[in-house]
């Protein structure tokens, strides 16, 4: 099964409200799948992580540096392919961008192994620890409006959605430590004491805020205080989990196996968030996986995207080990963005069944069908495309 051709599609489209998390606003959802042909006639799918302007670069990357490297190659050598990729851009960027788009392409020769052998990912990795994954909603974005109407919408949002079946939530906070103290205490105050709510900062304190922040929510309880500083301040990182009772935290700013090594040598994080789209896709996951593991810091990924990431994480939830195992073992669980997303509702041909699956009972099955399981509608991919 040789490389034939790798493809990129960007797409885009104007949200109906801007959204924002505390570091922008935004107005536009785009997302960046890759396409990977072969010979046999089957074609893998992959998503690298990166909105807009980034994701456009990424396209240049896979298009013009990845690209040529690995056509004509067995689809089956994805090991070999990350790395002697990896080697070749290794002098021009170990983090970000180059590893976001060798993702992608990662990604798809996962999926094409998958579709040759006629077997889901699980299969790939080693099997299955459970065929139902607890899924969490990711809402309460920011608006440009005023604390007090925030914390008002916030709070019907959370109801909304606690409405709808999620047990757990996730909001965003980024109007400063007094105004986000009042945003958390006010959503968490319009939910049931069963359904968990988390807190998102985006990296937007510095350490004394970030405690400040914190010790509230010790008192409000709290399922964990996501980023609170900046990724590359693992001594904050530390200061905040011996200082704080809520769990702390980070990582889906990280990239590889390398990048990796040091914030769990450090201790920086209660729980790791890994993001297979971007830290170097499925291979280098489960090698940060494994490392994540090796320190007991147990992992709930990241996940950022299109029906294709969706599906993907699913796989790789349904394939993580317990840690550190038992009878009633604690499970990691999907992020899931509830916010308008067009992509996620009409890209796929066999569209996945979370929102329902949800409303059922607040977890959702993991797809049986070959690689991950999403084949994007060429129908959608067009309507949507972005000019190269
Ligand atoms: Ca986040």
């Amino acid at each position: 099964m040789k490389i034939t051709a790798v493809h990129s599609h960007v797409m885009e489209y104007d949200l109906p409200e801007e959204l924002g998390y505390s570091q922008q606003y935004y107005a536009k959802r785009s997302c960046h799948l890759v396409e990977v042909q072969t010979d046999a006639g089957i074609t893998g799918w992959g998503e690298c992580f990166g909105p807009g302007p980034v994701a456009r670069v990424n396209r240049a990357i896979v298009k013009g540096v990845i690209a040529p490297l690995i056509v004509g190659r067995s689809a089956f050598d994805r090991e070999v392919i990350w790395h002697e990729v990896y080697n070749r851009l290794r002098d021009h960027g170990q983090k970000g961008m180059p590893i976001q788009a060798l993702s992608g392409v990662d990604i798809a020769l996962w999926d094409a192994a998958g579709k040759a052998l006629g077997v889901p990912l699980t299969t790939l990795l080693g099997g299955r620890f459970r065929d139902t994954v607890p899924v969490y909603g990711y809402g309460m974005m920011l608006r440009r409006m005023d604390t007090p109407s925030l914390a008002t919408s916030f709070a019907a949002e959370a109801r909304q959605l606690e409405g709808q079946g999620f047990r757990a939530l996730k909001m965003k906070v980024g109007h400063g430590p007094a105004a986000d103290i009042a945003l958390v205490d006010a959503t968490r105050h319009a939910l049931s004491d069963d359904t968990a709510l988390m807190v998102d900062a985006n990296h937007a304190y510095h350490v004394t805020d970030a405690l400040k922040v914190g010790r509230a929510l010790d008192r409000l309880g709290i399922g964990w205080f996501e980023e609170p500083v900046a990724p590359e301040d693992l001594n904050g990182y530390r200061e905040l989990r011996a200082a704080l009772s809520t769990p702390i935290a980070g990582g889906e700013a990280e990239f590889t196996r390398w990048g990796w090594r040091p914030l769990l040598e450090a201790r920086a994080l209660s729980i790791a968030q890994p993001e297979v789209c971007a830290l170097g896709g499925i291979s280098e996951f489960q090698r940060v996986l494994a490392l994540a593991h090796s320190h007991f810091v147990p992992v709930i990924n990241h996940v950022w995207g299109s029906p294709v990431a969706l599906a993907v994480n699913l796989q790789l939830l349904a394939a993580m080990p317990p840690l550190p195992g038992g009878l009633y073992p604690a499970e990691p669980m999907l992020e899931y963005d509830t916010t308008h997303h067009l992509f996620r509702d009409e890209l796929a041909l066999e569209p996945l069944t979370i929102a329902a699956d949800v409303a059922a009972g607040g977890r959702t099955g993991v797809p049986n069908r070959p690689g991950h399981g999403i084949t994007p509608n060429p129908d959608v991919l067009a309507k949507y495309a972005v000019p190269r």
